[in-house]
């Protein structure tokens, strides 16, 4: 794909999160003899993206340029940046250091990315600022109170579960981002968790979020089971 327009991926790959009985991260445990964070970097690198931001816990900088960009020899990776205490801050730390008209925001911990959903999300950021994978919600979703009693029932129609990449067009999302920032102990105060970047663009942002079909192979790793599922997608031909 021919883009007259600078495009970077900022990938995820900072916070403890659970360490699945290891002493590493998950997004560098092993699948199919490969770390994750692998995965999701090699399809960025095979992409129409022109460079790739990694975003990782401090000290684990020399590791991934060692062991994950000199190992397998990643040439679109020009910056490893620390991250911060929640993924929010990670974020705004890898825009800070981006220069760009397009970003795709990736959790590193989402292997299973694809050069058609790249394009389209390429496709439809191009016409709306902004292009989120996502899928419609399979389950019925319920929203609870603290005690855990179900005090709702939206209407599943209407549910998406959000993935990412999240593809914003850069000035929008970084100046949400600074709002974000400036908002901070509100948020805190207020109880409001930051989970995704969608939610920053809704929050603090100008533009409408365009939500784009993922795939349903597009899981984040989160515990044991996901790395079997990761692993026997990845042995299995995709189904179109
Ligand atoms: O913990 P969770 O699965 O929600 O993390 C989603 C992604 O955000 C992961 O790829 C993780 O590495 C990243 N993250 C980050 N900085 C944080 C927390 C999470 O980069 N402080």
């Amino acid at each position: 794909m021919k883009n007259e327009k600078r495009l970077a991926a900022i990938v995820l790959a900072a916070g403890k999160g659970k360490r699945m009985g290891s002493d590493l991260p998950k997004q560098y445990l092993k699948l199919l003899g490969k770390p994750v964070l692998w995965y999701a970097l090699k399809a960025f690198e095979d992409s129409f993206v022109d460079e790739v931001i990694l975003v990782t816990a401090e000290e684990e900088i020399g590791y991934c340029q060692r062991e994950i960009v000199e190992r397998y020899d990643l040439k679109k990776v020009t910056k490893i940046v620390a991250g911060g205490k929640e993924r929010y801050h990670s974020v705004a730390n890898g825009l800070e250091a981006a220069d760009c008209d397009y970003v795709f925001i990736h959790d590193g911990a989402r292997p299973l990315l694809d050069e058609e959903m790249l394009s389209r999300l390429f496709s439809e950021v191009r016409q709306h600022g902004t292009a989120i994978a996502a899928m419609p919600a399979k389950d019925t979703v319920k929203i609870a109170d603290d005690g855990g009693f179900a005090i709702s029932t939206p209407d599943r129609s209407h549910v998406w579960q959000m993935q990412t990449p999240q593809v914003f067009s850069y000035q929008p999302i970084k100046e949400a981002y600074e709002k974000l920032l400036a908002s901070e102990e509100e948020l805190i105060q207020k109880g409001i968790s930051v989970t995704d970047d969608a939610m920053v663009m809704e929050t603090f942002g100008t533009l409408p979020v365009k939500l784009v079909t993922g795939s349903y192979r597009n899981i984040k790793i989160t515990t044991p089971e996901d790395l079997k599922i990761a692993e026997a997608f990845l042995n299995a031909p995709s189904e179109k």
